[in-house]
């Protein structure tokens, strides 16, 4: 059966996200769509049960068509465009998930106790089968909420016509139809769900492929903007310091010369690999380019910024990197001081590896 689902699929279809933290990244990414969806659709909705109420009826008898009209316009036209008018903001969506799920079975009940009053019910079934195909494929309710919605729905309308239709055959085709508009729309809203999930799993992969540095497996230069304007974020607002480290491989050059470049790739990954170890979870490294990497320290202070560097430089001296044996760094850091661009802060970081070149390398000059 998995294997029959996955052929009929065309895609790496994941029916549950494996760890929680994806799951709850997963919905969020997917609820702007989902509102923008279901305030269109509810509008659209209530449009057409107003023109449905102008329509000439001449197969129901006044009394049922004012009923009609009472249910239409003071219970589901004001409760499809409150629905459409809440799903616009975000913090309600909760809300209008829950109403949107309840709205089918509300307008279901209405239409089934609506037929119970017809004798020429012909003309007024097509709602139920087109109501429980709306729930599944059309009303952008997410999938779970959408079955449980659909199955009671499907359920009050089975139920509600065994006690009205006479024939047994007129009934058997009636429950057929219903079943025709369920299943298609299972089908349909398990497709959709499937490649929602598939679309943003291939976006999350793209999205870290974009921040990775492919040599080191470490953040690229593209992360660097977005964990300083962060940073930058928290330290006006709750006063946190951070401090920033730029350092550059000693004579690099010279290990590719005497080396090949691909000795100097693996010293790379191994400066790379020591540094991840060495730096807090909260901390940040990033491959600047080249030779060259910077680090986003969290929540220190110039003087443990010192007790930093220090710590970082001893790490790659005291190292073994085999064929080319030792290698050093230089250390440009400084701290963030409030309203520092993030112009300022790296040309103050540069300004501070350029001294340490100077003074004769694998040093840390903090300015
Ligand atoms: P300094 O101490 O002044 O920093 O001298 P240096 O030789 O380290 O500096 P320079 O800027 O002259 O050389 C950096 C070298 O790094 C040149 C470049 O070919 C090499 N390089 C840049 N990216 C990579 C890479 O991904 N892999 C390898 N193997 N080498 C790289
Ligand atoms: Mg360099
Ligand atoms: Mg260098």
């Amino acid at each position: 059966m998995k294997n029959l689902l996955q052929s009929i699929l065309p895609f790496d279809s994941p029916r549950h996200f494996v760890d929680e933290n994806t799951r709850k990244r997963f919905i969020e990414w997917d609820k702007p769509s989902r509102q923008i969806q279901i305030s269109a659709v509810t509008a659209l909705t209530a449009v057409l049960y107003l023109i449905f109420t102008f329509l000439e009826k001449s197969w129901a008898p006044a009394n049922v068509q004012l009923l009609m009209l009472q249910l239409h316009i003071f219970i589901i036209v004001p409760l499809l465009l409150t629905i459409s008018l809440l799903a616009y903001k975000k913090r309600f969506y909760n809300y209008v998930m829950f109403l949107i799920s309840i709205y089918p079975i509300i307008s279901i009940s209405c239409h089934a106790y609506i037929t119970t009053k017809l004798t020429n019910f012909g003309p007024f079934l097509i709602e139920g089968y087109l109501g429980v195909f709306w729930v599944f494929v059309i009303s952008g309710i997410t999938f779970r909420y959408a079955l449980i919605a659909a199955v009671i729905s499907s359920i009050i309308l089975i139920v509600s016509s065994y006690f009205l239709m006479a024939d047994p055959d007129i009934y058997a085709i009636h429950v057929f139809w219903i079943f025709c508009s369920f299943s298609f729309g299972f089908l349909a809203a398990l497709i959709f769900d499937r490649s929602r999930k598939a679309v943003f799993i291939s976006q999350q992969k793209l999205h870290q492929l974009a921040l990775t540095d492919p040599l080191t497996g470490i953040f690229n230069r593209n992360q660097l903007n977005i964990t300083i304007n962060q940073e930058i974020g928290r330290a006006l607002r709750y006063e946190k310091p951070f401090g920033f480290l730029m350092f550059d491989v000693d004579h690099f050059k010279k290990i590719n010369d005497n080396f090949g470049h691909d000795q100097g790739d693996k010293v790379l990954q191994h400066i790379a690999n020591l540094l991840k170890d060495s730096l807090r979870e909260n901390d940040t490294l990033i491959r600047w380019g080249g030779e060259e990497f910077v680090i986003i320290a969290v929540e220190v202070e110039e003087q443990s910024l010192a007790v930093l560097c220090e710590k970082l430089r001893q790490k790659i001296a005291s190292a073994n990197f085999g064929p080319a044996g030792k290698v050093t760094i230089s250390i440009g850091a400084t701290m963030y001081q409030i309203h520092d661009t993030q112009d300022e802060l790296l040309s103050r970081a540069d300004k501070a590896l350029y001294q340490a070149k100077n003074e004769g390398r694998n040093t840390a000059i903090i300015l």
